[in-house]
């Protein structure tokens, strides 16, 4: 049984909009991740179905493990297709805003949206939703957008007309921001949507592989060096303090996404709570952290670099610091944590 958790009125409010719109613009945030594409994806074959012209425009590239799913290939780089960016921004009737809750999150392209004529409908679950659409759907206790997506089509009364590509994105989305359903999974609805996903016919165990296990050698090198070399665990403490710099990236031949996931490794570790991953990528420092229950990581991210996220997983980017300046003030904060991070390790499954 799938309950109606998204609010009648913001579901009508959706449809409407979507069903007068002839030229829509799908966008997502910056360095957009499974969640990101998948719904985003979902949404353009819908769209694409109902007669509608739609396009997806992202931030930045985009990783090569989601470049298989279909209609990837026609997505559109903000930053390297400006030109035609801006303009179908600006000629668009319809903006729909995909799992990011703030124009910030889209860098230089959020001018654009906000000053596009558009209507806009915003579908997200991170906390704290800005007020830049006409429409903003956001439910932080839903595990991801794509999961979103596929209620709002369904709502829309649609659910029939949902094909296996439209599955394969939603499911893509819903399985990689939960860790292949290993985290913010328990809710039983999760599993009667990948059972309407399945009847869809999408190979769930094809996507699993197409997602992790479509790793470079370079890639799988990077990952044993930055687990041998620069991991440097706390264990007293519960903490994990990871980094790259530009120079061992390059050395390792780094794509776009290949770091993906090397945050979330240290949380294997008994007694590891918090997971802090740094890197210099594009001129910026990049931070990463995962952490276990009650350990804040947005309010971490938040306090310390301006960041934001889930609670346990959360990320921040800064060009106001080094690489060594964030690690440092990292580690130096880690006393205010200390009580919240004891908290969390008093639980009887870190015994
Ligand atoms: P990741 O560590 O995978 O880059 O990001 C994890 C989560 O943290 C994202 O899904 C997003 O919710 C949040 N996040 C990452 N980077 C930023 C950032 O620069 N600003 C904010 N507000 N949130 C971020
Ligand atoms: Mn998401």
């Amino acid at each position: 049984m799938i309950t109606k958790i998204i609010d009648e009125e913001l579901i009508q409010a959706a449809k409407e909009r979507i069903l007068d719109a002839e030229n829509v613009v799908i966008t997502t945030h910056v360095s957009p991740d499974g969640d990101a594409i998948g719904s985003s994806l979902a949404i353009c074959h819908f769209l694409r179905q109902l007669g509608k012209g739609a396009v997806v425009i992202v931030p930045n590239e985009m990783p090569g493990f989601l470049k298989w799913l279909p209609a990837a290939d026609e997505i559109l780089v903000y930053k390297e297709q400006t030109k035609i960016s801006k303009e179908l921004i600006a000629n668009a009737d319809l903006i729909m805003a995909l799992d990011f809750n703030t124009l910030s999150r889209i860098d230089a392209m959020g001018i654009d949206v906000a000053d596009a004529k558009a209507q806009k409908v915003m579908i997200d679950h991170h906390t704290n939703p800005g007020n830049f659409a006409d429409v903003i759907i956001s439910y932080p206790n839903i595990s991801s957008t794509s999961e979103m997506i596929f209620r709002l089509i369904c709502r829309m009364g649609y659910a029939p007309e949902i094909e296996k590509k439209i599955a394969t994105c939603v499911y893509t989305g819903m399985m990689t921001d939960t860790g292949a359903f290993t985290y913010n999974s328990n809710s039983p609805e999760i599993y009667s949507i990948i059972s309407e996903l399945l009847k869809k016919e999408i190979d769930k165990d094809y996507i699993y592989r197409r997602i992790n296990s479509n790793f470079s050698v370079s890639r799988l090198k990077l990952e044993g060096y930055a687990l041998s070399e620069k991991m440097v665990v706390d264990e007293k403490m519960g903490v994990s303090v990871m980094s790259l710099t530009n120079e061992e990236l390059t050395r390792f031949n780094y794509q776009k996404g290949d770091s993906e996931g090397f945050v979330n490794i240290p949380l294997s570790i008994k007694g590891v709570v918090l997971s802090a991953f740094f890197k210099e990528e594009d001129g910026k420092i990049k931070i990463s952290l995962r952490s276990r229950g009650d350990v804040r990581a947005n309010d971490i991210a938040a306090e310390l670099f301006d960041g934001g996220g889930h609670v346990n997983a959360a990320g921040a980017s800064t060009t106001d610091m080094t690489l060594d300046e964030a690690i440092k003030k990292f580690n130096n904060a880690l006393p205010k944590y200390k009580a919240m991070i004891d908290q969390e390790l008093s639980k009887e499954e870190y015994k």
